[in-house]
């Protein structure tokens, strides 16, 4: 740290991203990516013309992408706001509307303390039950707005329209943010951005990085009433109003208009989701039930970070996390069915050499 650094930025702990690994050798999965090529695959000459315009800069409205998005969602253009991912979209929005300080669960995505903290935000954190399920009733008239992410990570659980409803009902006064990263692999019809409409405290986020494979372009969005987005977006045209880049804003179109492409991949992770889930549970493993890209799973007859460890020398990475809490599990991405295959062909040797050794 140099004697430059504000101090009131000398205590802050920075959010701590999965490995991504220089060699290609690792099966990853320990960061919910998409095993899928993005949409910009199928129709890559497009580029070309985005490459002879780079000397520009890019459309600082996005219009082309919030013209899709609303078309894709049932939404209008100005009930979205666009991030540089959906961690600026989450950025800005405790940067705009967590004065009086947030809420949420002990167990959630990490940048959510990181986020309260650089902006001197009161952070009300609020255990999970033992079953690792948010009681809904603990978020009644805390006087601060509220961020769940839906389905939780790193659990994979998910969160009905009616509790939704119940958070929105019962803090009118304060923004609810519901972070629907996975929900692309939860059952269609779950998210709350249907209820958009209804109730002006309702902010929902969601991401490219998952199920439309584009975690690389880094883009994001915010979908909620039309005053809700006017104030994210002062707050972005006040910091760096060309945020997306004109190639990412292009891949992401293309994302969005490829419909029929992005349900088959999100068909396919819940069905090696399944498959996956079955084979550990065959294995002895107890496996949470998740509605995400990505399944938490223990079993007595390793620890998690030995089970990480051994995965890791055969190849197949995963997350392991320190919290007490979860400390027995990891939590392994869904991948392509070849790399599910290869992943329990692999804790299935690493279980029985364990068995074997007592
Ligand atoms: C991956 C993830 C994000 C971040 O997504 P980006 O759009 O890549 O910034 C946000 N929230 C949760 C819960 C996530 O798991």
């Amino acid at each position: 740290m140099s004697k430059f650094l504000n101090n009131k930025y000398k205590g802050l702990i920075p959010y701590v991203p999965g490995e991504q690994p220089k060699e290609k050798r690792y099966i990853k999965l320990n960061t919910n990516e998409s095993p899928f090529p993005p949409a910009i695959a199928l129709k890559y000459e497009d580029f070309a013309d985005v490459a002879d315009n780079m000397r520009l800069y890019p459309d600082p409205e996005a219009h082309s992408l919030k013209a899709a998005i609303a078309d894709f969602y049932k939404v209008k253009p100005n009930e979205i706001f666009i991030g540089n991912g959906s961690d600026e979209c989450l950025y800005y929005s405790f940067m705009a509307f967590c004065e009086a300080g947030v809420s949420f669960p002990d167990l959630t995505y990490g940048f959510y303390k990181v986020y309260a903290d650089i902006n001197a935000v009161k952070a009300d954190i609020i255990p999970l039950r033992d079953d690792f399920t948010i009681a809904v009733s603990d978020y009644e008239d805390r006087g601060t707005a509220i961020v769940i992410a839906n389905p939780n990570a790193p659990t994979g659980i998910m969160l009905g329209k009616e509790e939704i409803r119940k958070l929105l009902c019962k803090n009118p006064d304060k923004v609810v943010i519901i972070d629907e990263a996975y929900i692309d692999f939860a059952p269609e019809g779950s998210s709350a951005i249907d209820l958009v409409g209804e109730y002006d405290n309702l902010l929902v986020i969601q991401t490219f990085s998952k199920s439309r494979s584009l975690a690389g372009a880094r883009v994001g969005y915010a979908i909620g009433n039309a005053a809700l987005i006017e104030d994210l977006e002062r707050l972005r045209f006040s910091v760096n109003p060309y945020n997306i880049s004109s190639f990412s804003l292009a891949a992401a179109v293309e994302a969005v208009e490829n419909a029929e492409y992005f349900r088959e991949n999100c068909r396919k992770i819940k069905e090696n989701r399944e498959y996956t889930r079955n084979e550990l549970i065959r294995l002895g493993f107890e496996v949470i039930d998740s509605h995400a890209n990505f399944l938490l799973a223990k079993t007595e007859r390793i620890s998690g970070v030995d089970f990480y460890e051994k995965l890791r020398e055969n190849g197949i990475l995963v997350r392991h996390f320190e919290n007490k809490r979860i400390a027995d599990y990891n939590r392994i991405s869904i991948g392509s069915m070849e790399d599910m295959k290869a992943f329990i062909r692999a804790a299935e040797r690493i279980i029985e050499s364990r068995i074997a050794a007592l």
